[in-house]
């Protein structure tokens, strides 16, 4: 395909995107009683190992297409605004671009979160015909090590492809903390993801509950140095990360559940990748009494909480919807260590 061509192909996905998210915009700034963005698990399944990660396994089979399909519509139906697909590694789903069909087809629109070994050419030229809206890949370090293999040299042949091929928005997500060895591996990724035209965040890992691991204090400084980015170049880096990278609270107001819903394989609703487990209640029978009585629950588990989605999606009721219950899905005691080890 020659650049020009490309560039319009681009410039016309690009403008159709911004008219949808204007309108997810507005309906979520007109009323409360819908989720924001969803992410369906369609399977579980990696083809890595990630050691700080706790949301894969070797062995689980793709959920059936039929089965994503209705929790589709019965997303649509809650007036859900995006849907991502995350896992495990959403590629190895045989059916994956049936499932990014099926979900523009309900008027949603559609991101996914790879580890970005399975693209080729071949594959973004069919993600972009399916209609992806998004697709984010997160990459650790620039040497794979015995942690992980989302390194730069593994996938800078890959984020070259993508710049060349893709018609929808990449992110490059990088990351800090979590026994990732050389903090300034974040830098080079972000740096390298602007070169190639992709928008780069900077997350903190998480420990098995979504909850904050102090960042060692190079780590802190390189968080510094990647905020002072932002304003050029970095489209978003997480303003609760400031809090978090010192160690100290954040003041927010967690909205999972209600406005951000973590679908896990099962078809069970979910706080978030961090929190399975509650209030674990099928989609099938989710309704609006559901998101309205989540998006008043105060949960224990928030001032430290690293998931940054959930945060961005939080953001938008940040002045209004005060919270008046609360439930402690951490419990008491692992908050206090948590705390102590924050310094707070
Ligand atoms: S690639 Fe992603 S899902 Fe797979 S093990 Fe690593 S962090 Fe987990
Ligand atoms: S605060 Fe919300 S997003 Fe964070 S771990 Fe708790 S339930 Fe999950």
């Amino acid at each position: 395909m020659d650049q020009p061509n490309l560039k319009g192909q681009r410039r016309s996905r690009t403008l159709s995107r911004r008219l949808r998210e204007a309108k997810l915009l507005m309906r979520g700034a007109m009323n409360t009683d819908h989720p924001i963005m969803a992410h369906i698990i369609p399977i579980r399944r990696c083809n890595l190992s990630c050691t700080y990660c706790n949301e894969y396994d070797n062995y689980s089979k793709p959920v059936p297409f039929e089965t994503i399909r209705h929790r589709i519509e019965l997303l649509g139906k809650l007036r859900t605004g995006v849907i991502t697909l995350s896992g495990g590694e959403p590629l190895l789903h045989p059916n994956l671009d049936d499932i990014i069909r099926a979900i523009r087809q309900n008027a949603l629109l559609a991101g996914l979160i790879t580890n970005g070994y399975l693209l080729t050419a071949r594959r973004i030229e069919e993600l972009n015909d399916a209609g992806l809206d998004y697709l984010q890949i997160s990459i650790d370090n620039v040497m794979p090590d015995d942690v992980s293999k989302k390194s730069l040299k593994v996938l800078d042949k890959k984020l070259e492809i993508l710049a060349e091929t893709a018609h929808f928005h990449v992110n490059i997500n990088s990351v800090l903390g979590g026994g990732i060895r050389n903090p300034e591996d974040a830098l080079t990724v972000g740096k390298r993801a602007m070169e190639l035209g992709f928008t780069s965040t900077v997350g903190i890992i998480h420990d098995g509950d979504g909850q904050l691991r102090p960042l060692a204090p190079r780590e802190r400084e390189v968080f510094l140095e990647m905020k002072k980015f932002e304003k050029k170049h970095f489209s978003r880096v997480n303003y609760f990360q400031h809090s978090i990278a010192n160690g100290l609270p954040s003041d927010w107001r967690c909205r999972a559940g209600s406005r951000y819903l973590y679908i896990c394989e099962d078809g069970l609703v979910h706080y978030c990748s961090q929190q399975r487990g509650f209030p674990a209640k099928a989609l099938e029978e989710y309704t609006v009494e559901d998101i309205r009585r989540e998006y008043i629950t105060q949960k224990s588990c928030a001032p430290f909480c690293t998931i940054s989605c959930v945060h961005q999606i939080s953001y938008f009721d940040f002045f209004r919807g005060k919270q008046t219950r609360m439930v402690e899905p951490v419990p008491e005691e692992q908050l206090v260590t948590i705390k102590r080890a924050a310094g707070a």
